[in-house]
């Protein structure tokens, strides 16, 4: 069997391309590091002047006041956040697209800024006229179409915060967010698509709205047409608001500190966390770090296939391409509708050139084969983007070669909920990558890998991913629990910010994100994180994707159990089994050989797709039947997931 070369990991840094990074915003590592250093040395300096980038109706006065965990930053200054998105580019480009959106069937829409515009300040006259004042929360449950970004911006002109939960959501989580940060007004739509199908939005709504007293209006979009249940004086149209109001809506100042929105987290390690953002400082770090990391231009056609649903949708579909005036692709569907080929053909089409997807993705991708890939013209991509998880070295590879065709760096994003904006990754004309490291932290982003008394690890050795300075992008608290944002974040390792991912970093000062903390391993005193062994077995040429727990053992303290799925072609069995393990213990040695590999069809995944191995734990750990999972499963995708890989048997059940 032909095989991923396993050295990936000690091969040489791949530099940017050349002709890529002499146009590029930021041309060389040397750059890079002088940039760096100027932010280290002189944040408020930084800062400061990077902030000249926004849209100001009055400057601020100071940088930041930071009153540890608490951070102002820009105190004083007066701006509008959709005016930053907006309002500002309508003198040079109000006729180039902003946005252009196409639906699952195929039909489209664009909107120019101008256009965008003048639907956002319609809107925003809707929620005035509705009651919604500064600081009220609106809670958006809507599919991944034009009136979502128009309602989020909507929100934003007249100061409220948006509290947007994903559109795949059950009515008991979407009534649990919507109590949790105590929403006057509800959006939502008649229906969405997926995979050709209805997503009946307005029914889930409704059964959730017998539990939400605060909940005064329900404002509805008519998408699919779909005959949905109606209250008389709760529901109403969208469209009707829409067409009565006025498009004369100037942008009210708000404090820089003013809440922009309020999103849960993704549930992957437990009860999801209502992460509040605020105005000034989150947009500044949105902008910047897409213009730094994507190397955005004025003809860029930008796509990234995340829902808005979760951050990277606000940040990096929303927030930070408007505010650069970018022109942005958006998909409501799934990648496999019609066929497996509908990314590659939009790319084609929209002459797509900034691509920005995830780790589970790109594995999918991988699984599928190339054949959907090759005969599509992808050459108008020039640089290519991952999130969301640790992207295995073998799947970075792939994405390298057969979607990049050696010729688009690839920026390894990593980030999360909290930290607002992307803090880690290359810049692509600066930054040599290495697969599976998301390589350096960004200028003005002070990121260490510790041990628990918060001092830095020598290269090579696993510890804490922390933040050790206050950034302009960062949560400010967590809505209606400080205790809880004190206690999570900032008292593990006193002083700093705890992301509760293990790290390692390496010679070079490049960082590579392991997983969770509680992820990692520990086999007969020797520490293995999870996301090491899944990459052995991802390199191994019949395995798209693979997630590995531990489950108790008497002797070695514990054993290594693997959950692997195969590539499209390859059938499970007894011989591949014990070609995974020996494969493992000849990567990374005997002592991280598998105690067993379980072939599962789907892994249990979050709904934002990534792999709840806590989920796994406690199947490896009882073996036991769904019912008998005592985590939190609100926020996983397919709960049949966990039926069908709990019958699967184990090695020592056969
Ligand atoms: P919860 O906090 O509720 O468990 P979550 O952490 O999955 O949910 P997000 O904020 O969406 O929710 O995810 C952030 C996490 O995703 C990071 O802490 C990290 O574990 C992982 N991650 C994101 N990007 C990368 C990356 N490029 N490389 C490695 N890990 C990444
Ligand atoms: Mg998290």
């Amino acid at each position: 069997m032909q095989e991923f070369d396993p050295q990936v990991l000690n091969e040489e840094p791949i530099p940017s391309p050349e002709e890529f990074s002499k146009r590029a915003h930021v041309r060389s590592l040397a750059e890079y590091r002088e940039m760096y250093d100027h932010a280290l040395r002189r944040p408020d300096e930084f800062w400061g002047e990077q902030a000249k980038m926004l849209s100001w109706f009055e400057p601020a006065k100071r940088v930041l006041t930071w009153d540890s965990p608490h951070a102002k930053w820009f105190e004083g200054g007066k701006l509008n956040v959709s005016f930053n998105c907006l309002d500002r580019h309508l003198e040079k480009n109000a006729n180039k697209p902003a946005l252009m959106w196409e639906a699952e069937d195929g039909a489209t829409l664009q909107l120019t800024y101008a256009e965008l515009h003048a639907r956002v300040c319609k809107f925003a006259n809707v929620l005035t006229s509705l009651g919604v004042k500064a600081g009220d929360c609106v809670a958006i449950y809507m599919p991944m179409i034009p009136e979502l970004p128009i309602a989020m911006l909507g929100c934003a002109r007249v100061g409220a915060m948006h509290s947007v939960v994903f559109g795949g959501f059950s009515a008991t989580a979407l009534a649990d967010r919507i109590a949790d940060a105590k929403s006057k007004i509800l959006i939502t739509a008649d229906g969405g698509f997926r995979r050709g199908k209805i997503v009946p939005l307005k029914e889930t709504s409704d059964a959730a709205l017998k539990n939400c007293p605060t909940i005064e209006k329900a404002i509805v979009v008519k998408r699919t047409g779909e005959k949905i249940g109606w209250q008389e004086g709760r529901d109403l149209w969208w469209h009707e608001l829409e067409e009565k109001a006025s498009k004369d809506c100037p942008a009210t100042p708000f404090d820089s500190e003013q809440p922009l929105y309020i999103l849960y987290t993704s549930g992957t390690t437990g009860k999801p966390k209502g992460v509040l953002h605020t105005s000034a400082g989150y947009l500044l770090h949105c902008m910047w770090s897409t213009r730094l990391i994507f190397d955005l231009r004025d003809d860029d056609i930008y796509w990234c296939t995340a829902d808005i649903g979760w951050v990277t949708g606000h940040s990096y579909i929303v927030y930070g391409p408007l505010a650069n005036g970018a022109s942005i692709v958006m998909y409501e569907g799934a990648p496999d509708q019609p066929r497996k080929d509908r990314f590659w053909e939009l790319i084609e089409r929209y002459k797509v050139t900034i691509f920005y997807s995830s780790a589970t993705a790109v594995r999918a991708f991988m699984a599928w084969g190339a054949d959907w890939i090759n005969s599509h013209d992808l050459s108008s991509l020039r640089v290519l983007g991952t999130v969301g998880e640790p992207i295995n070295p073998a799947a970075w590879k792939w994405y390298y070669e057969v979607i990049g065709k050696n010729r688009c760096p690839i920026v390894d994003t990593w980030w999360q909920t909290e930290t607002g904006g992307i803090m880690i990754s290359p810049l692509p004309g600066a930054t040599p990558t290495k697969p599976g490291s998301a390589t350096l932290p960004l200028p003005g982003i002070v990121a260490r890998v510790v041990n628990l008394s918060g001092e830095p690890v020598p290269p090579g050795e696993t510890g804490y991913l922390t933040i050790q300075k206050p950034w302009p992008g960062m949560l400010r608290t967590i809505y209606g629990d400080d205790d809880r944002f004190q206690r999570d974040y900032w008292s593990r390792i006193p002083g700093v910010y705890f992301t509760g991912d293990a790290a390692q970093c390496d010679k070079d000062g490049y960082i590579w994100v392991l997983g969770r903390v509680d992820d990692v391993i520990k086999v007969a005193g020797h520490r293995l994180s999870s996301m090491e062994i899944e990459s052995a077995l991802v390199s191994h040429v019949a395995v798209a994707e693979a997630a590995v727990v531990a489950r108790p053992d008497e002797i070695k303290g514990e054993a290594i159990v693997c959950f692997v799925t195969l590539r499209s072609g390859t059938a499970p069995s007894k011989e591949l089994r014990s070609a995974l393990i020996d494969h493992v213990g000849a990567t990374i040695g005997t002592i991280a050989r598998p105690a067993d590999v379980r072939f599962a069809e789907g892994l249990p995944k979050t709904r934002s797709g990534k792999i709840m191995r806590r989920l796994l734990r406690e199947l490896a750990q009882k073996g036991g039947l769904p019912g008998a999972l005592t985590g939190d499963t609100t926020t996983l995708e397919d709960l049949s997931v966990i039926e069908r890989l709990a019958k699967a048997k184990g090695l020592d059940e056969e």
